[in-house]
């Protein structure tokens, strides 16, 4: 295994222009875009020219910026943006599966994707096996003749449980199933693709694009499968109609030349906070520290000095301590109660009223997820010192240390 792999020095290398010599690719705000000659116009249906573009739906040069510095970050061939996240995850999972097909999954993921899994696929009489992530036996157990995807997510929401890459994809492998790992946590610091995933998957509207101020995802993957989403026939993408928009696409390449950066300040600044929550003895998951079940692994998997990401999950056992903790932090100037992460400023919330409660309370207590627990996205800040006392004097206030 390639240990030494580099994507943000992958991502500083692409070159690319606008018309005019700008530094910046120049913005292609066109639905449609013109041919001289009907046999080029439908070559490029039938997916034969180069650099010609059709209609935005199918492709656009902005998003091709964008999808090109995406797939550097990644190590793959090619890549295509979505509108969100759960454009990106459906459009992977749908292309690949047909009615009687079977899935496995982490129990732990995303609330939106565990409802999509859980509840949508139905209509489409796809079955679906939920287990423990980390049980690889289990998880080699569960493959069936008709199994067509692994789906996992690297650091999972919101236990921030490590996904092993490299294991899932040789029983991925060994039985011709496509490993989608979602990336979404630990852009940079972990590279799915380049540890043997098949499709790596993104909600850019977090970390990538890191501004809060839109909702964006990613599929990076083989050309071939990107070509077979956007085959005019029957790809997902082209017929399900999930694209990002061209100038959101140009706004999120900018931010994606700061992410090293900023997954290193999340990461310092997570650290910190984890260090001073361990002092204290407070109950929490941060995957920087040796006491994490699955520190080691993520040491052996992820890329040199981007950090171990800025989410840190605190639980204070019961929603009614979280709520008075996050309450009185927000008024503090703490950061944000609010769902999401990746963002310049600290968000909190409680994972399981919010961004899980989707996933029935049985479920939540069977993946270990506390009714108390308050997942942070820890931001910029640049006095984390100052942050930390902060949190520590609303802890003492609510007499909770
Ligand atoms: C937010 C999130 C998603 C969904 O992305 P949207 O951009 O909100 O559609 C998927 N996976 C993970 C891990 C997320 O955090």
């Amino acid at each position: 295994m390639t240990k030494k792999w580099d994507p943000a020095t992958a991502v500083q290398r692409i070159e690319q222009f606008g018309e005019f010599g700008g530094v910046n690719p120049s913005i292609t705000d066109s639905a449609t875009f013109t041919f001289l000659r009907e046999k080029t116009m439908l070559d490029t249906f039938h997916g034969e020219t180069e650099g010609c573009f059709l209609y935005s739906r199918h492709w656009n040069p902005s998003n091709k910026y964008l999808s090109q510095v995406l797939a550097a970050m990644e190590g793959t061939e090619a890549a295509w943006v979505t509108g969100s996240g759960m454009g990106a995850i459906t459009t992977a999972i749908l292309q690949l599966v047909n009615t009687g097909d079977h899935i496995i999954t982490s129990v732990t993921t995303y609330g939106g994707t565990y409802a999509f899994l859980a509840n949508y696929l139905k209509k489409f009489n796809i079955e679906v096996s939920f287990v423990n992530i980390s049980d690889l036996d289990a998880v080699a157990k569960a493959v069936k003749p008709n199994t067509k995807i692994i789906y996992t997510e690297s650091m999972t929401n919101p236990m921030l449980q490590i996904s092993n890459i490299p294991e899932l994809a040789k029983i991925a492998k060994a039985n011709d199933i496509k490993l989608i790992v979602d990336n979404t946590f630990t852009p940079l610091i972990i590279s799915p693709f380049i540890l043997g995933a098949d499709i790596v998957v993104y909600s850019m509207t977090k970390f990538i694009n890191g501004k809060n101020d839109a909702v964006a995802g990613a599929i990076c993957a083989s050309l071939e499968f990107i070509n077979d989403i956007s085959n005019v026939n029957d790809g997902t993408a082209m017929l399900l109609g999930p694209v990002l928009d061209p100038l959101r696409s140009s706004n999120i390449l900018k931010n994606i030349a700061s992410l090293h950066i900023r997954m290193q300040k999340h990461g310092q600044n997570a650290m910190y906070l984890a260090k001073k929550f361990k002092s204290i003895g407070l109950k929490f998951n941060y995957p920087g520290l040796p006491d994490h079940q699955d520190h080691e692994l993520m040491n052996s998997m992820m890329n040199d000095g981007f950090g171990y990401s800025g989410m840190i999950a605190i639980d204070m056992e019961t929603p009614e301590r979280a709520t008075d903790l996050m309450e009185m932090m927000q008024e503090r100037q703490v950061g944000y109660h609010a769902v999401s992460l990746g963002y310049f400023k600290t968000l909190f919330s409680n994972s399981g009223r919010s961004t899980s409660s989707e996933v029935p309370e049985e479920i939540q207590k069977e993946m270990g997820l506390s009714p108390g627990l308050i997942r942070f996205s820890v931001g910029l800040d640049h006095d984390i010192e100052k942050t930390y006392q902060i949190i520590e004097s609303c802890l003492k206030d609510l007499k909770f240390i």
